[in-house]
């Protein structure tokens, strides 16, 4: 199974649903739909209508981060988990480099995804390195730490996805070299399997587009992709799917 997985970030109206009207009627009629999963993750604002709305549908609705306390607290404009899911979200993000950088811990992280996991919400748990860090070949440590630090045996691990998303790629139009990208990924899913004694999905992320997704398809380690910029139009959301499968 590989997963198509739209971040829109701080995009969306409620009008803005006629993107995923659009993307709904490609995939049901798409002959590979079978063969993938397409999740998008909209602003809080907007998960319980689209979630409403697509309970039966095609497209799966996600979070795009929660807050690692549970149910609720006094803690302004923060939303948790538990509040994620009773309005109809199925997966959520945690830890994207955004979140990260406005100071994500590893300690906040790991009760997110404990909380998340609790309140029955799939996980896509986002890891990546900075330029400065892949230059100074850092890379696999700070991948590492990323994924020991947070993640652990007691987890249900069939509800969680692995984001390998490099902080110089993303919304640079920057992507890594085949090779490498390779590489990476197998050494994700040797840790991953070392934590959890079975290996896990692995996408990528990082300026995915149209053009490019070609690419990605010999690395068969790769099992999806979050899209970024790329997921707030139809068109390039369905050309992405299209030319990964033709
Ligand atoms: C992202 O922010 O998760 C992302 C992958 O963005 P983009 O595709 O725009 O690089």
């Amino acid at each position: 199974m590989k997963f198509f997985i739209g971040n829109w970030k701080m995009f969306g109206v409620p009008k803005s649903i006629n993107i995923l009207h659009k993307i709904n009627f490609f995939i049901s009629k798409d002959k590979n739909r079978n063969k993938y999963r397409a999740i998008i993750t909209p602003p809080y604002t907007l998960i319980e209508s689209y979630s409403k709305y697509f309970r039966r549908k095609k497209i799966i609705i996600g979070s795009q981060n929660c807050y690692k306390k549970d149910p609720f607290s006094s803690n302004t404009a923060a939303v948790s988990p538990y509040m994620i899911r009773k309005v109809g979200a199925t997966y959520t993000i945690i830890g994207h480099s955004d979140n990260r950088a406005e100071g994500d811990s590893n300690t906040d992280l790991k009760s997110k995804v404990e909380l998340a996991l609790k309140n029955k919400l799939k996980i896509i748990y986002c890891i990546g390195e900075n330029k400065t860090q892949k230059i100074n070949k850092k890379t696999f440590t700070v991948l590492k730490n990323q994924i020991v630090k947070v993640l652990n045996r007691k987890l249900k691990s069939n509800n969680i996805i692995i984001a390998y998303e490099p902080i110089w790629s993303i919304g640079t139009g920057k992507i890594p070299n085949n090779k490498d990208l390779l590489k990476t990924a197998i050494f994700i899913k040797k840790v991953v399997k070392k934590v959890f004694g079975k290996t896990l999905p692995v996408i990528y992320g990082g300026s995915v587009d149209e053009n490019n997704v070609k690419m990605f398809k010999e690395i068969k380690e790769i099992d999806g992709f979050l899209i970024g910029g790329a997921s707030k139009s139809a068109k390039k959301f369905i050309d992405i799917i299209k030319n990964y499968y033709r």
